[in-house]
């Protein structure tokens, strides 16, 4: 059967390029750590180096100002603890948003049960946090500002720039969650004003368990580790060098492909929306049509829900989601999606899919051919359905 997949927001393939890349550091070659002086241990290091430097050149970094961790997740925890660890001195009070990555929404909690006072910013019904919400939001007290640049689920673009700038006169550190966006939108850390950048390779057909956080020079954060002197001792932990070397590969592609390919996923996108809002009848694009990275599409479909609607469009070979990877499972709707003001029925009927590389114009034409299908027979069973009463007794 035909298998489109279109979940790459949860993951993607390690690329042919990046695994050709790792393997010498996982064998007998170069198998090496990194902190030991003998040729091995130096090989390791080098490659830990050079991969170093292809990450920064992807977020216009000084290579130094890049620590490894063991992904996003890490990341964005070492964020939020290393700053709020800190800089408690200073003030305690930490501003984010309310439709964040559990990675940084379940920190930011925590702090807020540890003597840390925290606001949720809101957004509009497109999924898009408002500058002005952000100021008033700011206190003597605020010594933390963390705002994705890219929302995972929706696929929103923040206006990360502008919030990075406030931040900056008010003197207040500014975290970005940028795992969405790495590899899909130009990002400039000195142009985008920010002090603290999470980033994950697998999400750029890179391996799990590898990304890191980018701390800009002078900014002081708390390791969440103690152990050893690796990644200046803000990361200690023999080097997870295959990884590592893999993410670095991953980065240095992702900045030569980027322009061509993400104009290419953008009408494969565009043709995928409009196809879906011209075949099927209320239906809701959830998120900004304008400000929206390249591969995101994410629909609301009214009387159904998307759990089944996923396990159909999986019957056909078609791999979506419903919000985000981390919460399916779960019967809760998206906190996202809740966020932007879609009540509970609407947000249980939302399915999003997520485009990349393996995604020809043959898979849009196959999922605008079997979706409409799926979607009416839901429907005609559904009891959420009005036209239904009645007959489902
Ligand atoms: C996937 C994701 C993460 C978590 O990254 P991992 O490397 O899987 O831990 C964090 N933030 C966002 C926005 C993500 O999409």
């Amino acid at each position: 059967m035909r298998r489109v997949y279109l979940d790459h927001s949860a993951t993607t393939a390690v690329r042919p390029e990046v695994l050709e890349a790792m393997l010498p550091f996982l064998k007998e070659e170069a198998f090496g750590n990194p902190s030991s002086i003998y040729s091995y241990g130096r090989e390791a290091r080098k490659a830990v180096t050079e991969a170093r430097e292809k990450v920064a050149k992807l977020i216009g970094a000084k290579p130094e100002e890049i620590y490894y961790t063991s992904g996003g997740t890490e990341a964005d925890n070492l964020a939020l603890m290393g700053v709020a660890a800190a800089y408690q001195e200073r003030g305690r009070h930490i501003i984010t948003s309310a439709i964040e990555h559990h990675a940084v929404l379940d920190t930011a909690q925590y702090l807020g049960r540890h003597g840390f006072k925290v606001t949720f910013v809101p957004v509009t019904p497109a999924g898009l946090v408002q500058v002005e919400d952000v100021k008033r939001a700011i206190t003597d007290e605020t010594i933390l500002i963390s705002i994705m640049h890219v929302n995972n689920e929706v696929g929103t673009i923040q206006p990360i720039r502008e919030i990075g700038q406030l931040a900056r006169e008010r003197g207040i550190i500014f975290h970005t969650d940028a795992v969405q966006s790495v590899g899909k939108l130009p990002i400039n850390v000195e142009e985008l004003n920010v002090d603290l950048l999470t980033a994950s390779s697998h999400k750029i057909y890179g391996p799990k368990g590898s990304g890191c956080l980018y701390v800009r020079k002078g900014i002081r954060i708390k390791p969440l580790f103690y152990g050893g002197a690796q990644e200046r001792k803000r990361r200690p932990g023999t080097e997870n060098v295959p990884a590592i070397v893999g993410f670095g590969r991953a980065a240095e592609l992702a900045g030569q492909e980027m322009d061509s390919e993400m104009e290419r996923l953008r009408r494969l996108r565009d043709k995928l929306i409009d196809g879906v809002l011209s075949r099927v009848e209320d239906v809701r694009l959830n998120g900004d049509r304008q400000q929206r990275v390249a591969t995101n599409v994410n629909f609301g479909f009214s009387y159904i829900e998307g759990e089944s609607l996923l396990l159909s469009l999986d019957m056909k070979g078609i791999c979506a989601s419903s919000g985000s990877a981390c919460t399916s499972g779960s019967l809760d709707p998206s906190h996202v999606l809740l966020a932007m003001g879609i009540p509970h029925e609407e947000a249980h009927g939302s399915v999003r899919m997520t485009l990349g590389r393996d995604n020809t114009e043959a898979d849009i034409d196959y999922v605008l051919e079997v979706l409409p299908e799926i979607v009416e027979r839901l429907r005609a069973m559904s009891p959420l359905n009005k036209d239904n009463e009645g007959e489902a007794k």
